[in-house]
Protein backbone atom coordinates (compact mmCIF):
# COMPACT_ATOMS: atom_id res chain seq x y z
CA UNK A 1 0.00 0.00 0.00
CA UNK A 2 1.66 3.20 -0.79
CA UNK A 3 0.78 6.21 1.21
CA UNK A 4 1.44 9.95 0.12
CA UNK A 5 1.42 13.26 1.67
CA UNK A 6 0.51 16.57 0.41
CA UNK A 7 3.57 18.34 -0.84
CA UNK A 8 3.40 21.99 1.05
CA UNK A 9 6.74 24.73 1.14
CA UNK A 10 9.25 22.06 0.55
CA UNK A 11 7.97 19.40 2.89
CA UNK A 12 5.79 16.33 2.62
CA UNK A 13 3.03 17.23 5.03
CA UNK A 14 0.62 14.49 6.06
CA UNK A 15 -3.39 15.34 6.23
CA UNK A 16 -5.83 14.69 9.27
CA UNK A 17 -7.72 12.18 6.91
CA UNK A 18 -7.28 10.24 3.82
CA UNK A 19 -8.85 8.68 0.96
CA UNK A 20 -8.64 5.62 -0.76
CA UNK A 21 -6.58 5.13 -4.25
CA UNK A 22 -8.22 2.17 -6.72
CA UNK A 23 -6.56 0.27 -9.76
CA UNK A 24 -8.42 0.46 -12.24
CA UNK A 25 -7.99 -2.89 -13.26
CA UNK A 26 -8.23 -5.35 -10.01
CA UNK A 27 -11.09 -2.43 -8.16
CA UNK A 28 -8.39 -2.97 -5.46
CA UNK A 29 -6.91 -0.10 -3.01
CA UNK A 30 -3.33 0.52 -3.89
CA UNK A 31 -2.71 3.77 -1.89
CA UNK A 32 -3.98 6.21 0.80
CA UNK A 33 -3.82 10.05 -0.24
CA UNK A 34 -4.57 12.88 1.89
CA UNK A 35 -7.96 14.23 1.80
CA UNK A 36 -7.03 17.82 1.93
CA UNK A 37 -8.98 20.61 3.39
CA UNK A 38 -9.23 24.45 3.64
CA UNK A 39 -6.25 24.10 6.07
CA UNK A 40 -4.07 22.50 3.85
CA UNK A 41 -4.70 24.78 0.98
CA UNK A 42 -4.38 27.69 2.63
CA UNK A 43 -0.60 26.07 4.13
CA UNK A 44 -0.07 25.69 0.20
CA UNK A 45 -1.37 29.16 -0.72
CA UNK A 46 0.87 30.77 1.84
CA UNK A 47 3.76 29.30 0.89
CA UNK A 48 3.31 30.29 -2.39
CA UNK A 49 2.84 33.56 -1.63
CA UNK A 50 6.21 33.48 0.31
CA UNK A 51 8.38 32.14 -2.60
CA UNK A 52 6.68 34.63 -5.05
CA UNK A 53 9.26 37.44 -5.15
CA UNK A 54 12.63 35.00 -4.42
CA UNK A 55 11.03 32.90 -7.74
CA UNK A 56 9.96 35.61 -9.86
CA UNK A 57 13.84 38.06 -9.23
CA UNK A 58 15.70 34.74 -10.45
CA UNK A 59 15.07 35.47 -13.60
CA UNK A 60 13.35 33.74 -16.93
CA UNK A 61 17.25 32.17 -17.51
CA UNK A 62 17.53 30.25 -14.26
CA UNK A 63 14.03 29.41 -13.74
CA UNK A 64 14.61 27.33 -17.40
CA UNK A 65 17.28 25.39 -15.96
CA UNK A 66 14.97 24.29 -13.38
CA UNK A 67 12.95 23.25 -15.81
CA UNK A 68 15.42 21.16 -17.52
CA UNK A 69 16.71 19.77 -14.04
CA UNK A 70 12.98 18.85 -13.42
CA UNK A 71 12.44 17.10 -16.76
CA UNK A 72 16.48 15.67 -16.41
CA UNK A 73 14.85 13.94 -12.83
CA UNK A 74 11.79 12.90 -14.43
CA UNK A 75 13.10 11.39 -17.35
CA UNK A 76 15.30 9.31 -15.02
CA UNK A 77 12.05 7.67 -13.70
CA UNK A 78 10.42 7.10 -17.06
CA UNK A 79 9.77 3.49 -16.75
CA UNK A 80 8.78 4.40 -13.29
CA UNK A 81 5.91 6.93 -14.08
CA UNK A 82 4.52 4.78 -16.89
CA UNK A 83 4.33 2.03 -14.40
CA UNK A 84 2.44 4.21 -11.98
CA UNK A 85 0.24 5.83 -14.49
CA UNK A 86 -0.60 2.36 -16.03
CA UNK A 87 -1.29 1.28 -12.67
CA UNK A 88 -3.79 4.45 -11.59
CA UNK A 89 -5.14 4.82 -14.69
CA UNK A 90 -6.12 1.32 -15.67
CA UNK A 91 -4.37 2.65 -19.12
CA UNK A 92 -1.96 0.28 -20.61
CA UNK A 93 1.22 0.26 -20.45
CA UNK A 94 2.46 0.72 -23.57
CA UNK A 95 0.56 3.57 -24.07
CA UNK A 96 1.68 5.34 -20.93
CA UNK A 97 5.40 4.60 -21.80
CA UNK A 98 4.94 6.05 -25.32
CA UNK A 99 2.30 9.17 -24.40
CA UNK A 100 2.15 9.68 -20.65
CA UNK A 101 5.99 9.41 -19.38
CA UNK A 102 7.53 11.18 -22.28
CA UNK A 103 5.42 14.03 -22.92
CA UNK A 104 5.86 14.74 -19.07
CA UNK A 105 9.33 15.21 -19.66
CA UNK A 106 8.54 16.74 -23.03
CA UNK A 107 6.28 19.55 -21.26
CA UNK A 108 9.10 20.91 -19.02
CA UNK A 109 12.10 20.79 -21.12
CA UNK A 110 9.94 22.27 -24.49
CA UNK A 111 8.71 25.38 -22.16
CA UNK A 112 12.32 25.83 -21.03
CA UNK A 113 13.62 26.23 -24.47
CA UNK A 114 10.59 28.02 -25.80
CA UNK A 115 10.37 30.84 -22.92
CA UNK A 116 13.98 31.65 -23.89
CA UNK A 117 13.82 32.20 -27.27
CA UNK A 118 10.00 33.70 -26.66
CA UNK A 119 10.33 37.92 -27.22
CA UNK A 120 7.59 40.42 -27.20
CA UNK A 121 7.10 43.51 -29.72
CA UNK A 122 8.06 46.88 -29.27
CA UNK A 123 5.75 49.18 -31.02
CA UNK A 124 7.83 52.31 -32.20
CA UNK A 125 5.44 55.94 -32.63
CA UNK A 126 7.04 59.21 -34.22
CA UNK A 127 7.92 60.40 -30.65
CA UNK A 128 7.49 57.62 -28.06
CA UNK A 129 8.78 53.93 -27.80
CA UNK A 130 6.32 51.49 -26.33
CA UNK A 131 7.92 48.32 -24.39
CA UNK A 132 5.92 45.26 -23.82
CA UNK A 133 7.27 43.67 -20.63
CA UNK A 134 5.90 40.00 -19.16
CA UNK A 135 5.47 40.16 -15.32
CA UNK A 136 4.21 36.71 -13.25
CA UNK A 137 0.79 36.96 -12.39
CA UNK A 138 1.63 35.61 -8.98
CA UNK A 139 0.11 32.43 -7.55
CA UNK A 140 -1.57 29.93 -10.34
CA UNK A 141 -4.36 27.58 -9.42
CA UNK A 142 -3.65 24.68 -11.45
CA UNK A 143 -6.49 21.98 -11.28
CA UNK A 144 -6.01 18.60 -13.76
CA UNK A 145 -8.00 15.75 -14.28
CA UNK A 146 -7.58 11.76 -14.32
CA UNK A 147 -7.37 10.81 -17.79
CA UNK A 148 -3.38 11.82 -18.80
CA UNK A 149 -2.39 12.89 -15.16
CA UNK A 150 1.67 14.02 -15.70
CA UNK A 151 0.92 14.55 -18.54
CA UNK A 152 -1.30 17.37 -18.56
CA UNK A 153 -0.33 19.00 -14.79
CA UNK A 154 2.96 19.33 -16.28
CA UNK A 155 1.69 20.56 -19.28
CA UNK A 156 0.46 23.41 -16.62
CA UNK A 157 3.35 23.54 -14.03
CA UNK A 158 6.23 23.91 -16.52
CA UNK A 159 4.55 27.35 -18.51
CA UNK A 160 3.61 28.83 -14.96
CA UNK A 161 7.13 28.38 -12.84
CA UNK A 162 9.05 29.21 -16.01
CA UNK A 163 6.99 32.44 -16.45
CA UNK A 164 7.75 33.46 -12.63
CA UNK A 165 4.70 32.05 -11.10
CA UNK A 166 4.28 30.14 -8.16
CA UNK A 167 2.13 27.35 -7.57
CA UNK A 168 -0.67 25.10 -5.74
CA UNK A 169 -1.64 22.13 -8.14
CA UNK A 170 -4.45 19.77 -7.22
CA UNK A 171 -4.68 16.35 -9.14
CA UNK A 172 -7.31 14.44 -9.36
CA UNK A 173 -8.25 12.57 -6.61
CA UNK A 174 -8.68 9.48 -8.76
CA UNK A 175 -4.59 9.22 -10.18
CA UNK A 176 -2.94 11.17 -7.72
CA UNK A 177 0.24 8.54 -7.75
CA UNK A 178 2.44 10.66 -10.50
CA UNK A 179 1.46 14.17 -8.93
CA UNK A 180 3.51 12.75 -6.16
CA UNK A 181 6.72 11.44 -8.21
CA UNK A 182 6.49 14.69 -9.64
CA UNK A 183 6.74 16.04 -5.52
CA UNK A 184 9.71 13.26 -5.27
CA UNK A 185 11.76 14.81 -7.72
CA UNK A 186 11.28 18.66 -7.16
CA UNK A 187 12.15 17.58 -3.50
CA UNK A 188 14.96 15.77 -4.68
CA UNK A 189 16.56 18.74 -6.93
CA UNK A 190 15.75 21.03 -4.54
CA UNK A 191 13.59 23.40 -6.52
CA UNK A 192 13.07 26.75 -4.01
CA UNK A 193 10.31 25.69 -1.08
CA UNK A 194 7.04 26.83 -1.79
CA UNK A 195 7.25 27.29 -5.88
CA UNK A 196 5.53 24.47 -6.27
CA UNK A 197 2.72 22.86 -3.79
CA UNK A 198 1.00 20.10 -4.53
CA UNK A 199 -2.76 19.60 -2.36
CA UNK A 200 -4.76 16.08 -2.96
CA UNK A 201 -8.28 15.97 -2.25
CA UNK A 202 -11.24 16.01 -3.44
CA UNK A 203 -12.67 18.55 -6.18
CA UNK A 204 -15.41 19.88 -4.08
CA UNK A 205 -13.42 20.33 -1.39
CA UNK A 206 -9.40 21.15 -2.15
CA UNK A 207 -10.04 22.16 -5.64
CA UNK A 208 -12.72 24.51 -4.83
CA UNK A 209 -10.97 25.95 -2.02
CA UNK A 210 -7.68 26.82 -4.33
CA UNK A 211 -10.35 28.43 -6.77
CA UNK A 212 -12.01 30.73 -4.04
CA UNK A 213 -8.51 31.49 -2.38
CA UNK A 214 -8.24 35.37 -2.91
CA UNK A 215 -4.68 35.29 -3.31
CA UNK A 216 -4.78 32.76 -6.18
CA UNK A 217 -4.63 35.12 -8.96
CA UNK A 218 -4.74 32.86 -11.88
CA UNK A 219 -7.10 29.39 -12.35
CA UNK A 220 -5.43 26.91 -15.22
CA UNK A 221 -8.06 24.30 -15.03
CA UNK A 222 -8.66 21.34 -17.20
CA UNK A 223 -11.77 18.53 -16.51
CA UNK A 224 -15.64 18.00 -17.37
CA UNK A 225 -17.67 21.23 -18.70
CA UNK A 226 -20.26 20.81 -15.70
CA UNK A 227 -17.11 21.22 -13.32
CA UNK A 228 -15.66 24.13 -15.62
CA UNK A 229 -19.03 26.17 -15.32
CA UNK A 230 -18.71 25.74 -11.58
CA UNK A 231 -15.17 26.89 -11.46
CA UNK A 232 -15.75 29.60 -13.71
CA UNK A 233 -18.93 30.85 -11.38
CA UNK A 234 -16.59 31.09 -8.21
CA UNK A 235 -13.48 32.95 -10.05
CA UNK A 236 -15.18 35.10 -12.29
CA UNK A 237 -16.47 37.94 -9.96
CA UNK A 238 -13.38 37.40 -8.26
CA UNK A 239 -11.28 38.79 -11.89
CA UNK A 240 -8.74 35.85 -11.68
CA UNK A 241 -6.93 34.82 -14.73
CA UNK A 242 -8.98 31.81 -15.78
CA UNK A 243 -8.28 29.09 -18.99
CA UNK A 244 -10.86 26.67 -19.24
CA UNK A 245 -9.89 23.19 -20.73
CA UNK A 246 -13.34 21.23 -20.90
CA UNK A 247 -15.26 18.08 -22.54
CA UNK A 248 -15.69 17.25 -26.46
CA UNK A 249 -18.08 15.36 -28.78
CA UNK A 250 -15.39 15.39 -31.87
CA UNK A 251 -16.57 14.71 -35.26
CA UNK A 252 -14.04 12.19 -37.63
CA UNK A 253 -15.17 13.38 -41.12
CA UNK A 254 -14.45 10.67 -43.58
CA UNK A 255 -14.16 11.29 -47.47
CA UNK A 256 -14.70 8.77 -50.37
CA UNK A 257 -11.75 9.18 -51.84
CA UNK A 258 -9.82 8.20 -48.47
CA UNK A 259 -7.27 5.50 -48.82
CA UNK A 260 -9.56 3.26 -46.11
CA UNK A 261 -6.45 0.71 -45.43
CA UNK A 262 -4.16 3.23 -44.34
CA UNK A 263 -6.43 5.86 -42.16
CA UNK A 264 -8.95 3.12 -40.35
CA UNK A 265 -5.93 2.30 -38.26
CA UNK A 266 -5.55 5.66 -37.14
CA UNK A 267 -9.37 6.29 -37.06
CA UNK A 268 -9.93 3.54 -34.56
CA UNK A 269 -6.89 4.96 -32.97
CA UNK A 270 -8.23 7.96 -32.71
CA UNK A 271 -12.03 6.68 -31.14
CA UNK A 272 -10.31 4.56 -28.82
CA UNK A 273 -7.09 5.83 -27.32
CA UNK A 274 -6.60 5.40 -23.39
CA UNK A 275 -10.18 3.28 -23.78
CA UNK A 276 -11.97 6.71 -25.25
CA UNK A 277 -10.83 8.40 -22.48
CA UNK A 278 -9.07 11.25 -24.25
CA UNK A 279 -10.91 14.84 -24.40
CA UNK A 280 -9.94 14.23 -28.38
CA UNK A 281 -11.10 11.37 -29.14
CA UNK A 282 -13.50 11.13 -32.61
CA UNK A 283 -16.63 9.48 -31.16
CA UNK A 284 -18.57 10.43 -33.59
CA UNK A 285 -17.52 8.89 -37.05
CA UNK A 286 -19.25 10.94 -40.20
CA UNK A 287 -18.49 8.50 -43.18
CA UNK A 288 -19.39 9.56 -47.22
CA UNK A 289 -22.65 7.29 -48.05
CA UNK A 290 -20.42 5.87 -51.19
CA UNK A 291 -18.20 4.19 -48.88
CA UNK A 292 -20.47 3.35 -46.06
CA UNK A 293 -20.22 -0.61 -46.17
CA UNK A 294 -16.58 -1.11 -46.76
CA UNK A 295 -15.93 1.40 -44.09
CA UNK A 296 -18.22 0.18 -41.29
CA UNK A 297 -16.83 -3.71 -42.59
CA UNK A 298 -13.49 -2.63 -42.20
CA UNK A 299 -13.93 -0.36 -39.31
CA UNK A 300 -15.99 -3.34 -37.16
CA UNK A 301 -13.44 -5.66 -38.17
CA UNK A 302 -10.19 -3.85 -36.50
CA UNK A 303 -12.18 -2.72 -33.93
CA UNK A 304 -13.15 -6.47 -33.17
CA UNK A 305 -9.64 -7.36 -32.92
CA UNK A 306 -8.24 -5.43 -30.50
CA UNK A 307 -7.46 -7.16 -26.99
CA UNK A 308 -9.15 -5.54 -23.89
CA UNK A 309 -7.51 -6.37 -20.77
CA UNK A 310 -4.36 -6.33 -18.44
CA UNK A 311 -3.42 -3.54 -18.50
CA UNK A 312 0.54 -4.20 -17.47
CA UNK A 313 0.39 -6.41 -20.75
CA UNK A 314 1.97 -5.57 -23.85
CA UNK A 315 -0.37 -7.45 -25.59
CA UNK A 316 -3.46 -5.66 -24.53
CA UNK A 317 -4.83 -2.66 -26.49
CA UNK A 318 -7.53 -1.52 -24.31
CA UNK A 319 -7.32 -1.43 -20.32
CA UNK A 320 -9.86 -0.97 -17.83
CA UNK A 321 -11.98 2.21 -17.29
CA UNK A 322 -11.01 4.72 -14.51
CA UNK A 323 -13.81 3.69 -12.09
CA UNK A 324 -16.47 1.63 -11.56
CA UNK A 325 -19.29 4.20 -11.72
CA UNK A 326 -17.63 5.90 -14.61
CA UNK A 327 -18.07 2.31 -16.32
CA UNK A 328 -22.04 2.48 -15.17
CA UNK A 329 -22.49 6.04 -16.97
CA UNK A 330 -20.77 4.90 -19.97
CA UNK A 331 -23.11 1.24 -20.27
CA UNK A 332 -25.79 3.85 -19.62
CA UNK A 333 -24.95 5.42 -22.95
CA UNK A 334 -24.63 1.98 -24.57
CA UNK A 335 -28.20 1.38 -23.04
CA UNK A 336 -29.80 5.04 -24.03
CA UNK A 337 -28.51 4.23 -27.41
CA UNK A 338 -30.63 1.05 -28.05
CA UNK A 339 -33.63 2.73 -26.83
CA UNK A 340 -32.52 5.66 -29.18
CA UNK A 341 -33.04 3.30 -32.25
CA UNK A 342 -29.38 2.46 -32.13
CA UNK A 343 -27.90 -0.80 -33.60
CA UNK A 344 -24.89 -2.03 -31.74
CA UNK A 345 -22.25 -3.18 -34.26
CA UNK A 346 -19.46 -4.93 -32.21
CA UNK A 347 -18.69 -4.69 -27.84
CA UNK A 348 -21.43 -3.45 -25.78
CA UNK A 349 -20.67 -5.13 -22.72
CA UNK A 350 -17.57 -6.11 -20.02
CA UNK A 351 -15.48 -8.41 -21.34
CA UNK A 352 -14.89 -12.08 -19.35
CA UNK A 353 -11.70 -11.81 -17.94
CA UNK A 354 -10.00 -13.78 -15.63
CA UNK A 355 -8.85 -13.02 -11.83
CA UNK A 356 -8.14 -10.42 -10.73
CA UNK A 357 -9.36 -8.79 -13.65
CA UNK A 358 -12.79 -9.83 -13.34
CA UNK A 359 -13.25 -7.35 -10.45
CA UNK A 360 -11.85 -3.85 -12.77
CA UNK A 361 -13.76 -1.44 -14.54
CA UNK A 362 -13.35 -2.91 -18.23
CA UNK A 363 -15.73 -2.78 -21.33
CA UNK A 364 -15.43 -3.58 -24.96
CA UNK A 365 -14.90 -1.26 -27.59
CA UNK A 366 -18.14 -0.61 -28.94
CA UNK A 367 -19.23 0.92 -32.26
CA UNK A 368 -23.17 1.82 -32.90
CA UNK A 369 -24.48 2.42 -36.17
CA UNK A 370 -28.49 3.31 -37.29
CA UNK A 371 -28.74 6.48 -34.63
CA UNK A 372 -29.69 9.77 -35.72
CA UNK A 373 -26.70 12.38 -35.74
CA UNK A 374 -28.87 14.57 -32.86
CA UNK A 375 -29.52 11.85 -30.91
CA UNK A 376 -28.33 12.04 -27.15
CA UNK A 377 -25.79 9.66 -27.51
CA UNK A 378 -24.32 10.93 -30.47
CA UNK A 379 -23.96 14.64 -29.16
CA UNK A 380 -23.14 14.34 -25.49
CA UNK A 381 -19.89 13.27 -23.68
CA UNK A 382 -19.34 9.82 -23.29
CA UNK A 383 -15.66 9.80 -22.27
CA UNK A 384 -15.43 5.48 -22.91
CA UNK A 385 -14.73 3.66 -25.36
CA UNK A 386 -17.72 3.77 -27.55
CA UNK A 387 -18.19 5.42 -31.21
CA UNK A 388 -21.49 6.08 -33.05
CA UNK A 389 -21.17 6.00 -36.88
CA UNK A 390 -23.34 8.12 -39.10
CA UNK A 391 -23.59 7.83 -43.43
CA UNK A 392 -23.55 11.59 -44.94
CA UNK A 393 -24.59 12.28 -48.70
CA UNK A 394 -22.17 15.58 -49.23
CA UNK A 395 -19.60 17.66 -48.06
CA UNK A 396 -22.31 20.41 -46.86
CA UNK A 397 -24.43 17.24 -44.94
CA UNK A 398 -20.72 16.15 -43.31
CA UNK A 399 -20.11 19.81 -42.18
CA UNK A 400 -23.89 20.46 -40.39
CA UNK A 401 -23.39 17.24 -38.83
CA UNK A 402 -19.90 17.57 -37.46
CA UNK A 403 -21.22 21.11 -36.09
CA UNK A 404 -24.48 20.37 -34.59
CA UNK A 405 -23.40 19.73 -30.78
CA UNK A 406 -22.53 22.02 -27.88
CA UNK A 407 -18.96 21.14 -27.92
CA UNK A 408 -15.83 22.50 -30.17
CA UNK A 409 -13.04 21.14 -29.27
CA UNK A 410 -11.40 19.02 -31.89
CA UNK A 411 -12.26 17.08 -35.06
CA UNK A 412 -10.85 15.26 -38.11
CA UNK A 413 -11.04 14.67 -41.79
CA UNK A 414 -9.83 11.99 -43.79
CA UNK A 415 -8.99 12.45 -47.60
CA UNK A 416 -7.24 11.51 -50.58
CA UNK A 417 -7.19 15.13 -51.31
CA UNK A 418 -5.31 17.44 -48.53
CA UNK A 419 -6.57 20.52 -50.26
CA UNK A 420 -10.44 19.69 -49.62
CA UNK A 421 -9.71 18.53 -46.63
CA UNK A 422 -8.22 21.67 -45.44
CA UNK A 423 -11.02 23.86 -46.95
CA UNK A 424 -13.66 20.87 -45.08
CA UNK A 425 -11.54 22.05 -41.90
CA UNK A 426 -11.62 25.45 -41.91
CA UNK A 427 -16.08 25.01 -41.80
CA UNK A 428 -15.30 22.73 -38.63
CA UNK A 429 -16.49 25.15 -35.63
CA UNK A 430 -13.58 23.87 -33.36
CA UNK A 431 -10.21 24.89 -31.64
CA UNK A 432 -8.19 22.13 -33.29
CA UNK A 433 -8.59 20.10 -36.46
CA UNK A 434 -6.44 17.47 -38.12
CA UNK A 435 -6.21 16.34 -41.78
CA UNK A 436 -5.22 12.99 -42.65
CA UNK A 437 -3.40 12.48 -39.05
CA UNK A 438 -5.02 12.38 -35.13
CA UNK A 439 -3.38 14.22 -32.03
CA UNK A 440 -0.32 14.74 -34.31
CA UNK A 441 0.60 17.99 -31.61
CA UNK A 442 3.62 20.34 -32.10
CA UNK A 443 3.71 21.60 -28.57
CA UNK A 444 4.29 25.19 -29.88
CA UNK A 445 0.55 25.56 -31.85
CA UNK A 446 -2.37 26.99 -29.82
CA UNK A 447 -4.64 24.15 -27.77
CA UNK A 448 -8.52 24.78 -26.83
CA UNK A 449 -11.89 24.43 -27.68
CA UNK A 450 -15.06 26.65 -27.91
CA UNK A 451 -18.48 26.50 -27.42
CA UNK A 452 -18.71 24.39 -24.43
CA UNK A 453 -15.63 22.92 -24.69
CA UNK A 454 -13.43 25.87 -22.73
CA UNK A 455 -12.84 29.33 -22.90
CA UNK A 456 -8.84 30.39 -23.91
CA UNK A 457 -6.15 28.77 -25.16
CA UNK A 458 -2.56 26.73 -23.92
CA UNK A 459 0.15 25.77 -25.59
CA UNK A 460 3.42 27.61 -27.10
CA UNK A 461 3.17 31.28 -26.94
CA UNK A 462 -0.41 30.96 -25.72
CA UNK A 463 0.35 29.42 -22.40
CA UNK A 464 3.26 31.85 -21.66
CA UNK A 465 0.78 34.68 -22.46
CA UNK A 466 -1.47 33.20 -20.20
CA UNK A 467 0.84 32.42 -17.17
CA UNK A 468 1.85 36.07 -17.20
CA UNK A 469 0.62 39.99 -17.15
CA UNK A 470 1.66 41.99 -20.58
CA UNK A 471 2.57 45.44 -19.42
CA UNK A 472 3.25 48.32 -21.89
CA UNK A 473 5.41 50.98 -21.29
CA UNK A 474 5.06 54.30 -22.96
CA UNK A 475 8.34 55.96 -22.87
CA UNK A 476 7.99 59.63 -24.78
CA UNK A 477 11.48 60.71 -26.73
CA UNK A 478 11.66 64.22 -25.37
CA UNK A 479 10.47 65.79 -22.08
P1 LIG B 1 -13.79 16.60 -13.49
O1 LIG B 1 -14.34 17.89 -13.96
O2 LIG B 1 -14.66 15.70 -12.71
O3 LIG B 1 -12.50 16.84 -12.57
C1 LIG B 1 -11.37 17.56 -13.03
C2 LIG B 1 -10.61 18.11 -11.82
O4 LIG B 1 -11.43 19.10 -11.19
C3 LIG B 1 -10.31 17.06 -10.74
O5 LIG B 1 -9.05 17.33 -10.16
C4 LIG B 1 -11.42 17.31 -9.72
O6 LIG B 1 -11.08 16.89 -8.42
C5 LIG B 1 -11.54 18.83 -9.80
N1 LIG B 1 -12.81 19.39 -9.34
C6 LIG B 1 -14.02 18.81 -9.25
N2 LIG B 1 -14.93 19.69 -8.74
C7 LIG B 1 -14.28 20.85 -8.54
C8 LIG B 1 -14.67 22.13 -8.05
N3 LIG B 1 -15.91 22.40 -7.67
N4 LIG B 1 -13.73 23.11 -7.97
C9 LIG B 1 -12.45 22.88 -8.37
N5 LIG B 1 -12.03 21.67 -8.82
C10 LIG B 1 -12.93 20.67 -8.92
O7 LIG B 1 -13.21 15.87 -14.77
P2 LIG B 1 -12.59 14.41 -14.86
O8 LIG B 1 -13.71 13.42 -14.77
O9 LIG B 1 -11.44 14.32 -13.94
O10 LIG B 1 -12.01 14.43 -16.36
C11 LIG B 1 -12.76 14.11 -17.49
C12 LIG B 1 -13.20 15.36 -18.22
O11 LIG B 1 -12.07 16.18 -18.51
C13 LIG B 1 -13.84 15.05 -19.56
O12 LIG B 1 -14.96 15.85 -19.73
C14 LIG B 1 -12.77 15.44 -20.56
O13 LIG B 1 -13.24 15.79 -21.84
C15 LIG B 1 -12.12 16.59 -19.87
N6 LIG B 1 -10.77 16.82 -20.38
C16 LIG B 1 -10.56 17.92 -21.16
C17 LIG B 1 -9.30 18.15 -21.68
C18 LIG B 1 -9.03 19.34 -22.56
O14 LIG B 1 -7.86 19.65 -22.77
N7 LIG B 1 -10.04 20.02 -23.07
C19 LIG B 1 -8.25 17.26 -21.40
C20 LIG B 1 -8.51 16.16 -20.59
C21 LIG B 1 -9.78 15.94 -20.08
Amino acid sequence: MIKINNYINGEFQPAKHFLEDLNPATGEVIAKIPKSGLNEVEKAVNAADEARTLWSNIGLEERADWLHKIADALEARSDEIASLESLDTGKPIALARAVDASRSVANFRFFAQFAKEFTVEDFEMDDAMNHVILKPVGIAGLITPWNLPLYLLSWKIAPAIVMGNTVVAKPSELTPLTANLLSEVIDEIGLPAGVVNIVHGFGSEAGQFIVENSKVNLISFTGGTTTGKMVAATAAPMFKKLSLELGGKNATIVLEDTDLDKSIPEIVRSGFMNQGQVCLCGSRILVSDKIWEEFVDKFVNHVKSMKVGDPSSSNSDLGALISSSHRDKVESYIHLAQREGGEILCGGKSPNLSPPFDRGFFLEPTVISGLSHMSRTATEEIFGPVVTIHPFKSDKEAIEMANCTDYGLAGSVWTGDAKRGKELAEQIETGMVWVNTWLHRDLRVPFGGIKNSGVGREGGRWSLSFFSEAVNICVKNKQ
